[in-house]
């Protein structure tokens, strides 16, 4: 139960009526193809739910990011295609991003997304963290409610954040450490244990007085980093070993000193040991961002190693991260996890402040309790 918002059961009955169904359907797509269709799946029980019960269902999403105007490249008809296979006879708007007013949350915009719908549903928890037209509007006009996915998702990334199974431990990767600084403070208000791998690693371990040749890192951060590992250090595990290129481009693994000229791509083998042991202990996990440059083969084995571990431990398991839930998916270990979370950026956020504007909004609807 997540308190003050309303779920399907308010909405009344929906036989008849026409109900607009704003999802998360930002699937990669390439040369025309979806080549994961995960977030469209996912969203089948709210479209299944409405349909069986006799609404017209009218589902809109963002794709991309088309700046604002019409770009053929950003059409949602691939997503089309595959909805009218997966739920035949939903209806699927074009791109809410082709128009400036979807990212502005301009009045004049929600008017044209609500005009004929008596209903709104928000099934799009990957988008709920964003204050656009078509999250926050709709459910100030319109009886709202949550998705069944939407509800699942606040559910069990709340439970973590509130009262989880100790030990708790978060292990937290990717690319960008200033997208994420915000949760690793909150996190590390309530884990037992983080731990940093990806190429955020260097900004913390350059923090440390290490050297890391030329590795991704950004040197803003650093003093952010240093303050947070005087606070909260005893929790925080760094790499002990990065594997990664070295000058002349040759693959070299090394200590936490990587030499000039060298660039770290991956946490190396006692490192992704080390991590899979925090994990096998633990109660309740939580996993966003790759441990290296998976996408490459010579810097997998850092994620290939803790997604294993993920599947084996007998925590309960939570993957929220596009790059992250690909990664456990091309190692065919989706299934073998508790949670995959549709959103990346809207799990973290959920996260470190407990409330997305998505809730916001429909804890404000006509018909919210
Ligand atoms: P998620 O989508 O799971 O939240 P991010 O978007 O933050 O994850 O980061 C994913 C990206 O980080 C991947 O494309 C991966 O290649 C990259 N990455 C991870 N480690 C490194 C590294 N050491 N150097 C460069 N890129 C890295
Ligand atoms: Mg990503």
């Amino acid at each position: 139960m997540i308190r003050g918002i309303p779920t399907l059961d308010d909405l009344g009955d929906v036989s008849g009526k026409r109900v607009l169904v704003r999802a998360d359907f930002n699937v990669p797509i390439e040369d025309g193809n979806i080549t994961d269709d995960f977030r469209i799946r996912a969203a089948l029980p709210t479209l299944n739910w409405l349909r069986d019960r006799g609404a017209t269902v009218v589902c809109a999403t963002h794709l991309g990011r088309p700046k604002g105007a019409p770009d053929p490249k950003y059409s949602v008809e691939p997503v089309r295609a595959r909805l009218a296979e997966l739920a035949p006879g939903v209806e699927l708007l074009e791109n809410l991003r082709f128009d400036p007013g979807e990212e502005g949350n301009k009045p004049e915009f929600v008017d044209t997304l609500i005009e004929g719908v008596e209903l709104y549903v928000n099934d799009a928890f990957g988008a709920s963290h964003r204050a656009h037209a078509s999250i926050v509007g709709p459910p100030h006009r319109l009886p709202s409610a949550m998705g069944l996915l939407l509800a699942k998702e606040v559910e069990v990334l709340l439970v973590l954040r509130n009262d989880p199974k100790r030990p708790f431990v978060a292990v937290l990767g990717g690319a960008k450490i200033s997208d994420k600084l915000g949760v690793v403070e909150a996190l590390l208000d309530v884990v037992d244990s983080l731990a940093i791998g990806g190429a955020m690693c260097f900004t913390f371990l350059a923090a440390q007085g290490k050297r890391i040749g030329d590795s991704l890192f950004e040197p803003d951060q650093v003093d952010t980093c240093a303050r947070i590992l005087e606070q909260q250090g005893s929790k925080v595990h760094l790499p002990e070993d990065i594997i990664g290129l070295d000058a002349t481009g040759n693959l070299a693994t090394w200590g936490t000193n990587v030499p000039d000229g060298g660039k770290g791509f991956d946490i190396g083998p006692g490192t992704a040991a080390a991590f899979s042991d925090i994990v096998m202990e633990a109660r309740t996990v939580f996993w966003n961002g790759p441990m290296g440059m998976f996408e490459d083969d010579r810097f997998a084995a850092g994620t290939r190693t803790l997604a294993q571990a993920m599947a084996d431990t007998k925590a309960f398991t939570v993957v929220g991260g596009g790059d992250s839930a690909a990664a456990l998916a091309e190692f065919r270990l989706d299934d073998e996890v508790d949670h995959v979370s549709t959103g990346g950026g809207a799990s973290l956020e959920l996260l470190e402040l407990g409330d997305l504007p998505g809730l916001v909004a429909l804890r404000e609807a006509p018909n919210a309790h």
